[in-house]
């Protein structure tokens, strides 16, 4: 049999975050008690109308931006009609002949490389409600009907699991930046359709795809292509490709495999048509110039900004990337005259090593940039040690204070030549037997005087300044 290659598509939807729901007033938040954000309309009641959230459509037209895809002229909705006691209206309101955004591209990485990644469109819609299977009954909390999702469709275009986590990843990362959604898949505020079929390695026509419906991790994302890449696989080796059929399956954690739902050949008609209690509104290029400077410098970007122009390297840029107030925080550092790898080694050792010990987030801490910068000052002057230095890091973040207010004449490096001269010309003078050691060869007795002058000094001495003053007096 030939080489085979995967191919894999993906259907990611992710809540976004509002005030209010996409099309009611009701309030749209995360909440453990099932049925207190609710409007009339979220429940389909008659003589309810929808009301688009302006904030929604801002956000969906930015992401659009981001993803470099086409914004329609007009924007209206569709329903689309399928009967689940999850949707009480009977559809879901969401885009289909004119989504927010089509044809896009852009770039991501994988294991240090770039790939592109080809978007078939992205639309706005309405999430449905939450259904819960219990022995004998099921229940159903409408808080979710209603909260506004960005459904983003992905052209057939990877070829591995590693590529398509990559690629959640990664927009769950922009998501993140841009505040347009926590997106947390703890809280469910992501899932995945995953689609994917295998072909042999020189052909251009692809094989059967398999649909893997609502993979709520990316864990279970990448578990689920791989079981379905060797599936296909084994399948097409035993001369059985046929079984490969083109359907809906889903990933189930307990048994680690995709079990089959239902057949995809006859597509469900949903008989769409345009949402009539929505008026269409034109979408202007002033609002879009808008919304385009909104829009923050994103991570990748800001990632090869450090390595090339910084000289970081990939390991820590990603480490400062990963959150934007991290490299909001570095940034800040670089406008302050930090030199770059002293910034990021603070931050990426010092600071994050701390607010994770103790569960802050780089905005809470009292450590501004500012401060920062003090510190690294008084090192640079030599007025205090690194060692001291890290010391003084945790005494300004708990005690609130300044990083002079620790600068006491008690706790400054000693870096006053006479002063260290007279000391080791001291110690020198008490150890007449090391120095004699010393001058016939034992030079590993070098580091036993810098011992007896920090010792004396109680760590305080100029460790540079005292090794020099060393040499000169003991050759
Ligand atoms: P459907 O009509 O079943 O929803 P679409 O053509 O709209 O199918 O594609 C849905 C998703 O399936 C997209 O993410 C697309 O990239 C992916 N897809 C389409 N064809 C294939 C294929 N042969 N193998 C893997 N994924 C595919
Ligand atoms: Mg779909």
């Amino acid at each position: 049999m030939k080489k085979q290659i995967a191919v894999i598509g993906l259907e990611m939807h992710c809540e976004l975050k509002s005030n209010s729901k996409v099309f009611s007033p009701a309030r749209n938040a995360y909440n453990e008690t099932p049925n207190i954000n609710i409007a009339p309309i979220d429940m389909a009641f008659p003589g309810t109308l929808p009301v688009v959230n302006k904030k929604c459509v801002a956000d969906a037209l930015k992401m659009s931006m981001i993803l470099n895809c086409t914004q329609p002229e007009y924007m209206y909705f569709d329903r689309k009609h399928y009967y689940y006691p999850d949707l009480p209206k009977g559809y879901q309101i969401t885009q289909m002949t004119e989504p927010v955004g089509v044809n896009g591209k852009i770039e991501i990485e994988v294991k240090e490389k770039l790939i592109p990644v080809y978007i078939h469109d992205i639309h706005l819609e309405e999430d449905a409600a939450s259904l819960d299977h219990y022995f004998d009954t099921s229940t159903i909390d409408y808080n979710r009907a209603g909260v506004p999702l960005l459904e983003l469709v992905t052209e057939p275009c990877f070829h591995s699991a590693d590529e398509a986590v990559a690629f959640l990843e990664h927009m769950r990362d922009v998501y993140k930046y841009c505040g347009i959604s926590e997106a947390d898949t703890k809280k469910g505020q992501i899932r995945c359709d995953v689609n994917v079929s295998i072909k042999d390695e020189d052909s251009d026509i692809l094989g059967t795809k398999v649909e893997v419906k609502n993979v709520n991790s990316f864990g279970g994302v990448s578990d689920a292509i791989n079981y379905e890449i060797k599936r296909q696989t084994e399948l097409k080796e035993q001369g059985r490709y046929a079984e490969v059929e083109q359907e809906t399956r889903r990933w189930d954690e307990e048994s680690m495999q995709t079990i089959r739902m239902r057949s995809k050949v006859d597509a469900i008609d949903y008989k769409y048509f345009v949402e009539p209690n929505i008026p269409k509104y034109r979408i202007s290029k002033e609002w879009l110039e808008e919304l385009k400077k909104e829009i923050p410098r994103l991570h990748l970007e800001r990632k090869y900004d450090y390595i090339n122009n910084y000289g970081l390297s990939n390991y820590d840029a990603t480490i400062l990337v990963k959150e934007k107030d991290i490299a909001d925080y570095f940034e800040e550092c670089l406008k302050l005259n930090i030199e770059a790898k002293t910034a990021s080694n603070w931050i990426t050792t010092q600071i994050l090593g701390y607010i994770n010990k103790n569960d802050l987030t780089i905005k809470d801490i009292y450590l501004t940039p500012a401060r920062l910068k003090d510190l690294v000052d008084l090192i640079n002057k030599g007025t205090i040690s690194s060692k001291q230095a890290k010391e003084i890091f945790e005494k300004v973040i708990k005690e609130q204070k300044e990083v002079k207010d620790f600068i006491t004449s008690d706790s400054a490096q000693i870096n006053d030549k006479e002063e260290l001269i007279n000391l080791i010309e001291e110690i020198i003078k008490n150890s007449p037997n090391q120095v004699e050691q010393y001058k016939a060869g034992k030079t590993n007795l070098f580091d036993y005087f810098v011992g007896q002058v920090m010792k004396n000094t109680r760590g305080k001495a100029n460790p540079m300044l005292t090794k020099e003053i060393l040499t000169e007096k003991l050759n």
